[in-house]
C-alpha cells in the first residue's frame, strides 16, 4: 500500500464519515507526501498525522427566541485547528449545511493558507447550522448575541480572532463584536470584518474578491497574458463574488455569469459597474435572488437549478461553495478551452475536477492560495487595532497586492513542474505546510 493510501486509512478510520474533511486532506497528502519523503525529519516528527489533529474542537448549544416568542435551539462549533505561527484565525459560518466536516475541512484548509500569506496567524473556523436566511434582523441579533455568550470563553485578540464567512458578514459581525465587548468589557479587536466607525479595515469586505483576481492576474502575466478583454464566468453572488467581478471588470474582462443557490444568471453583454451596483444593492441590502437581475436586465437570462460552467470563458472563477464543480463541469470547461480557473471559494472543485485540470495543465490556482486576500487583510485588520490606527484604502490595497504577489511567487518556487509550467496546487500546499511543520519540529512533541 503507498504512503498515501496508508495515511488516508488511518485518517479515514479516525474520523469516520466526514468526508469533506477526507477531501481536504487527500489533496494536500497527495502533494506534500512526495515532498516529505524526501525530507525525513518530517515524517519521523509524524508532522502530518499531528497537522491532520485539531488542537481543540468546542461543541456547544445555542438557544435562542424566534419573532413568534418560540423557542429555538441550533448547534455551534469552533474548531481550533492548529496555533504553531500565531493565534488561531479563521472566519464563522451560518448556514444549514454546516457539520463538523466541514468546519474540518475548512479549519484545516485555513492553517495552510494562514502560512502562506507570511503574516503570524494560525488556523481555525467555526460556526453553526443556523439558516440566516428568511430570519429577521432581530432573530439574527438575537442568535448572534446567544452564540457569543458560549464563544467568548474560547476567543481573544491572542488566542482566536474569528472573521465572517458564508451568512456571516457585516451585520453578523457587528452583533457578534457588540456582545463580546459587552460580556468581557474590553474593547479590542478580536473580530475582524468589522464595521469601519468600531475598528474595521477599508479594503477588508472587498479582500477576498480582489485577492483572487490579483492572484489570476499573476498567474496569467507568468505565462505572458493578463485578465483584460478574457470572457469571465462567477459563481456566487455573495461577498467574495461581488468583490471579484468589480476587480474584474476594472481590469478590462467580460464577466458574464454570476449564480446563487437557485441558479445563474448569463449576461452575454457583460456585468458592467452600473449593472454590479444593482447586485449589491440586491444581495447586499434588499437580500433578494439572483433571478430578479435577468428581470431586471432584458440581454440576461437566468438558469433555474443550473451552475455558469457550461457558459464558454476564458477564465472560471467559482466564489460559491464547496464541490460546485465536478469532474463533468470541469471537463466540460476544459472542452470549451478555458485558461485558468482560480477559486475565490473553498475546495470549490471536488479532487475529480482538480484532478482533470491538474492533467490538462492550465493555470488552476486553488483556493488556499488564491482567496488568501480575505484573511490577509483579516490580518492587517488586527495590526491596525494593535497599533491603534487606521491605514487608507491606497496602504491596505498595497499591502494585500504585495502579499498575493508574495504567495504567487512562493506557489512558483514550490510547485514548478520543470517543463515551464506551474502546478499551483502542489506550490500552494508545500509552500503552507513548510513554515507551520518547522515551527513544529522547532517546539518538540506539543
Ligand atoms: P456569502 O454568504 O456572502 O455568499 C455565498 C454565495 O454562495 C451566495 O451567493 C450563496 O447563494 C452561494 N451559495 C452558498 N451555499 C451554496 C450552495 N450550497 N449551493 C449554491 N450556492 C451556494 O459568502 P462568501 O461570499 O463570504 O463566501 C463564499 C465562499 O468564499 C465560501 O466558500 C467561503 O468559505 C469562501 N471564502 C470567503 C471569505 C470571505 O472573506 N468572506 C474568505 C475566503 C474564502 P444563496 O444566497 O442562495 O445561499
Amino acid at each position: 500500500m503507498s504512503d498515501i493510501s496508508s495515511f488516508m486509512r488511518g485518517l479515514e478510520r479516525r474520523n469516520p464519515g466526514e468526508t469533506e474533511f477526507h477531501q481536504a486532506v487527500r489533496e494536500v497528502v497527495e502533494t506534500v507526501m512526495p515532498f516529505i519523503a524526501e525530507h525525513s525529519k518530517y515524517k519521523e516528527a509524524q508532522i502530518l498525522e499531528r497537522m491532520t489533529e485539531p488542537d481543540r474542537i468546542v461543541i456547544f448549544r445555542v438557544t435562542w427566541v424566534d419573532d413568534k416568542g418560540q423557542i429555538r435551539a441550533n448547534r455551534a462549533w469552533r474548531v481550533q485547528f492548529n496555533n504553531s505561527i500565531g493565534p488561531y484565525k479563521g472566519g464563522l459560518r451560518f448556514h444549514p449545511t454546516v457539520t463538523l466536516s466541514v468546519l474540518k475541512f475548512l479549519g484545516f484548509e485555513q492553517v495552510l493558507k494562514n502560512s502562506l500569506t507570511g503574516l503570524p496567524m494560525g488556523g481555525a473556523k467555526g460556526g453553526s447550522n443556523f439558516n440566516p436566511r428568511g430570519k429577521s434582523n432581530g432573530e439574527v441579533m438575537r442568535f448572534c448575541q446567544s452564540l457569543m455568550i458560549e464563544l467568548h470563553r474560547y476567543i481573544g485578540e491572542v488566542t482566536d480572532i474569528p472573521a465572517g464567512d458564508i451568512g456571516v458578514g457585516d451585520r453578523e459581525i457587528s452583533y457578534l463584536f457588540g456582545q463580546y465587548k459587552r460580556l468581557t468589557n474590553r474593547f479590542v479587536g478580536t473580530l475582524t470584518g468589522k464595521g469601519l466607525a468600531f475598528g474595521g479595515s477599508l479594503i477588508r469586505k472587498e479582500a477576498t474578491g480582489y485577492g483572487c483576481v490579483y492572484f489570476c492576474e499573476h498567474m496569467l502575466n507568468h505565462v505572458g497574458d493578463s485578465i483584460a478583454d478574457k470572457k469571465v464566468s462567477v459563481s456566487g453572488s455573495g461577498n467574495v463574488a461581488i468583490y471579484t467581478v468589480e476587480k474584474a471588470i476594472q481590469l478590462g474582462a467580460r464577466v458574464i455569469t454570476m449564480s446563487d443557490s437557485s441558479g445563474y444568471i448569463h449576461d452575454p453583454q457583460g456585468i458592467d459597474l452600473e449593472k454590479l451596483e444593482f447586485i449589491k444593492d440586491l444581495k447586499e441590502v434588499r437580500r433578494g435572488r439572483i433571478s430578479e437581475y435577468a428581470e431586471r436586465y432584458p440581454s440576461a437570462s437566468f438558469f433555474e437549478g443550473e451552475r455558469p460552467w457550461r457558459v464558454p470563458v476564458d477564465v472560471a472563477l467559482p466564489c460559491a461553495t464547496q464541490n460546485e464543480i465536478d469532474e463533468s463541469d470541469a471537463l466540460t470547461l476544459l472542452g470549451n478551452g478555458v485558461l485558468a480557473v482560480c477559486e475565490g471559494a473553498n475546495m470549490p472543485t471536488n479532487l475529480e475536477g482538480a484532478h482533470a485540470f491538474g492533467a490538462a495543465k492550465i493555470l488552476y490556482g486553488p483556493a488556499k492560495a488564491a482567496n488568501a486576500g480575505g484573511v490577509a487583510v483579516s490580518g492587517l485588520e488586527q495590526s491596525q487595532n494593535s497599533l491603534r490606527l487606521s491605514w487608507s484604502r491606497e496602504e491596505v490595497d498595497g499591502r494585500l497586492k504585495t502579499i498575493m504577489s508574495g504567495i504567487h511567487e512562493r506557489c512558483v518556487s514550490y510547485g514548478d513542474r520543470g517543463d515551464g509550467s506551474v502546478n499551483y496546487v502542489t506550490g500552494a500546499n508545500i509552500g503552507g505546510f513548510v513554515k507551520v511543520a518547522d515551527a513544529m519540529l522547532a517546539y518538540g512533541p506539543v
